[in-house]
Order: C-alpha cells, then sequence, then structure tokens
C-alpha cells in the first residue's frame, strides 16, 4: 500500500464511517459479544505476505463493529461520553497526514503555537481570568499525576528528582474519597504511596468538609509528616460529587499546599455561565484539568491542563538534554517540559476545529440541553413504581437503584442486553445503584427518553 492507494481508502473509510453513523441508532449501544470471540477470528501467526487491503478491510467490517461498544451512539449513557464531533474527527485525519511529533517547537511550530492559542481560548471559554496558561495532556491520569509529581517535588525542595525518595520525610496528600481512581494511580507511581493519600471526611452532600480538611493537615504537621498538595474535585466520576473550591483552597493555601482539581467530566459545562457556582474559587488554585475529550466534542485524547505558574511543573518534569535544544531560540516554548511523555501528538488541530465549527454557543446549547433533558429523565424514572432515585441530578448525571441489590444488578443486566441503551453502576455509601449521565453529542430528547422507556418495559 502507498500514498496513492491510501487516498482511496480514505475516501472509502469516509464513506463506511458516513453510513456507520447513519446506522448507529439501529445497533445496541454494548458489543454484544463474548470474551474471546473476536480473537478466536483471527489467525494466530502474522502474515509472511502482504495481503490487498480489499480482503484487509472486508475482514475489518465483517470483524469489528459488530463487536465494539459503540461510544458515539446517540443513546450511550453509561460512564461518561467520549465524544467525537465530525470536525474534530476531520482535524485528526488531517494531523494523521502530517504525523508529526509535537515535543518541540521547533518540530511542530504551528501545533506548538494552536496547542498556547488553544488553551487561551478554553480558559476565556471557562470563565476563568488570563492568571492561567497550560498544556494539553492525552488524558486527566497523566495530567493529575503531573501535578502530585509537582507537589512532591515542591514539598521535597526539589531533592526527590535528584536524590531519590528514601530517607525523604513521609509526604502527604489530601483528596475527597469522591476522587477519581487516577488520583490513587497518581500517588501510587509518584512514590507518595497509597497510604499517604488521606481521605477527607465529606459533609451530607458528600462535598470535602474544609474543617476536616484543615485538622487533617495540622494532625500531619504534629506527626511530623509533610503535608504537600490538596486535589478537589468538581464532578467527581461516581455521582458528580464536587468539592467547594474556595474554603478548601483557603485551608490548603494556609498551610502553603499546592492545590489541583479534578473537573475532567464537569469542567465543560462551564462554558455556561450559569454552571460556574459550582466552582467559585477556581481561581485560587495552582492546577486544573479538565477533559475536552468528554462532553466537549473533542475527539479522545484531549486532556486540558491550566496551570497559575507553569514554573514549578517545567521544574518537575522539563530535561533539556543537548540533543532537545533549539538552538538560538531560548523563548519558544517546548511543550514536552511541561508534560510526562517526550513524544506529543497534534492533539489541538481538533480543538481549533470543534471550536470554530460548532462555537461556544453551539457548545452551550448541547450542554444545557443534556442537562435539561437529565431533568426530565429523572422525573420520568422517579414515576415508574419499584424505581427510587438515589442522587439527584448534578449536572446531568444522577443515579438510582431497586430497593433489591440483586435486582438492581439484574435489571442492569437486562438493560444492557436490550441494546436500546447503555447504562453503567457504581456504589454509592455502599449501595449498587445505576448511574445515568446524559451527554453524546448528537443525542436529542427522545433518545433521552428511551432510558425511561426501556426501564418501564424491563421493569412491568
Ligand atoms: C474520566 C475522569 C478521569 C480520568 O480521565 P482520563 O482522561 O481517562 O484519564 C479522572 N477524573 C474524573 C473526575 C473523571 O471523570
Amino acid at each position: 500500500m502507498n500514498h496513492d492507494d491510501l487516498a482511496y481508502w480514505s475516501k472509502r473509510a469516509a464513506d463506511w464511517a458516513q453510513a456507520y453513523h447513519a446506522g448507529l441508532r439501529d445497533r445496541p449501544v454494548r458489543g454484544q459479544t463474548a470474551p474471546g470471540e473476536t480473537a478466536a477470528n483471527l489467525p494466530a501467526a502474522p502474515p509472511e505476505a502482504p495481503e490487498p487491503v480489499e480482503t484487509i478491510f472486508a475482514d475489518f467490517e465483517a470483524l469489528v463493529p459488530g463487536a465494539m461498544t459503540h461510544w458515539q451512539h446517540p443513546r450511550f449513557f453509561a460512564y461518561f461520553p467520549s465524544n467525537a464531533s465530525p470536525a474534530s474527527m476531520l482535524a485528526e485525519q488531517l494531523a494523521n497526514a502530517m504525523a508529526a511529533q509535537c515535543m518541540l517547537w521547533q518540530t511542530s511550530p504551528a501545533a506548538t503555537e494552536i496547542e498556547q492559542v488553544m488553551v487561551s481560548w478554553l480558559r476565556q471559554a471557562l470563565g476563568l481570568s488570563d492568571r492561567f496558561t497550560g498544556t494539553i495532556h492525552d488524558s486527566a491520569t497523566t495530567a493529575t499525576l503531573s501535578a502530585v509529581l509537582t507537589m512532591r517535588e515542591r514539598a521535597l525542595g526539589w531533592a526527590g528528582n535528584s536524590e531519590g525518595l528514601a530517607g525523604q520525610p513521609r509526604l502527604r496528600i489530601y483528596a475527597s474519597a469522591q476522587t477519581h481512581s487516577s488520583v490513587d494511580k497518581a500517588v501510587r507511581i509518584a512514590g507518595i504511596g497509597q497510604e499517604n493519600l488521606v481521605k477527607v471526611a465529606t459533609d451530607a452532600d458528600f462535598a470535602m468538609d474544609p474543617t476536616a480538611l484543615d485538622a487533617a493537615i495540622r494532625a500531619d504537621l504534629m506527626a511530623g509528616r509533610v503535608p504537600a498538595g490538596v486535589i478537589l474535585c468538581v464532578g467527581a466520576t461516581g455521582i458528580g460529587a464536587t468539592d467547594p473550591i474556595a474554603a478548601c483552597a483557603a485551608v490548603a493555601r494556609a498551610h502553603g499546599l499546592y492545590i489541583h482539581v479534578d473537573a475532567a467530566w464537569a469542567g465543560s459545562a462551564m462554558i455556561c455561565p450559569e454552571f460556574r457556582d459550582l466552582w467559585e474559587g477556581i481561581e485560587t488554585v495552582d492546577s486544573l484539568v479538565f477533559n475536552p475529550h468528554k462532553w466537549l466534542g473533542v475527539q479522545f485524547d484531549c486532556s486540558v491542563q491550566f496551570l497559575a505558574d507553569p514554573a514549578p511543573q517545567v521544574r518537575t518534569l522539563g530535561l533539556r538534554p543537548d540533543y532537545l535544544q533549539t538552538l538560538g531560540q531560548a523563548e519558544v516554548t517546548d511543550f514536552n517540559e511541561w508534560t510526562v511523555p517526550l513524544g506529543r501528538r497534534f492533539r489541538a488541530l481538533k480543538l481549533w476545529f470543534t471550536l470554530r465549527a460548532y462555537g461556544l454557543e453551539g457548545l452551550r446549547t448541547r450542554i444545557r440541553n443534556h442537562v435539561s433533558w437529565a431533568a426530565e429523565a429523572r422525573d420520568a424514572i422517579a414515576a415508574l413504581p419499584g424505581i427510587e432515585i438515589v442522587t439527584e441530578p448534578r449536572l446531568s448525571l444522577f443515579t438510582f437503584a431497586l430497593n433489591d441489590e440483586a435486582a438492581t444488578a439484574d435489571l442492569l443486566t437486562r438493560v444492557n442486553d436490550d441494546g436500546r441503551t447503555y447504562l453503567t453502576q457504581t456504589r454509592h455509601e455502599g449501595r449498587l445503584v445505576i448511574r445515568v449521565q446524559v451527554g453524546p453529542f448528537d443525542c436529542t430528547r427522545e433518545d433521552v427518553l428511551t432510558i425511561p422507556r426501556v426501564l418501564a418495559d424491563l421493569t412491568r
């Protein structure tokens, strides 16, 4: 296969994509396949001789789509969305064609500069002041890891990177029990250790209690441990719990701690001014991550981290060996110094295309619709006999359950085998609950109201 063949096959792929998207509503949302089924259809060993693309393409059509879960399905209400607008798909196609490695300004001047401008556009879109600059990561997990490594090095006076962690004081990181497992992963990878991630008590609304945070920090100081940072959540994954940013940040700041906010899902909603009360006080934090690849329609992967001052993170992560220096251009930004991996994809392009193709108004309308349709779906589900709403909608996420755990699990299995919609579960205060989050880029009110219809059919 050569580049002339690629042009032909790209057109075939584009036609396939159009038909695939047009037919999504007729497909079951969750992959209806058993473990091992796809692998059993593939040869165990790689081919020695080249094969015609026609054959490869035909095998793709025969084996893959039917065994996939359809994340762009308009009735995908599981987990959180991973939306890919058509404009972001187009941008990815162009980025793929250039296949650039965007580690340095010099290796990708336009990519670096569009990334800087996109971070600034998003900062304005979210209503943040020009106190923040930022960068694009592959995922929120990596952004949070970058923040935790920065907390570690800042607290150790940058001795961890040079001397290692043996013999260093015991560092402490604080987060609520509602925070995402990526925080646990970050403290493990950073060598801080799971036991030093303090899960601070939450209030009746599952938000971190600032008084409990203060008490935990003081207790650690008394015990000779070294508090390093606080991680707050806005729209946590389970039920959308949100910490009071202003009050918790004030406590952290009083103790000189670094503050990172995980708004991976809910951050996108902040393009709508009416939701910004949720993160009141956000201007006082050091670092903040949100995923345009969730609710904003920018194809995975695209996670944006805002930083009040990039210097501590660049000091933690940046290395400039001789072969990576950009001679004679000391003033340019080399974004690899802001992130964990050296190599970087051209992720800013799909932000540029998406923000322009829909405009902030188009994106706001989608999010507002999702929030109001979630409220409608909540009311319709609450009216079904035997079903109890367990947590009320936070933005477009709420949970429900039957009164018996086995019945809840059984209902979820039957919903997902039915295929008209796709929901997933979490455990809230020990209770198995079914999550509903409304977020597919192209869903309609009808699509959302399918959820109560399916539940009515299956609980009758
Ligand atoms: C999805 C999510 C993450 C993880 O995001 P990745 O980009 O997949 O790493 C972290 N925190 C919250 C609150 C999330 O919703």
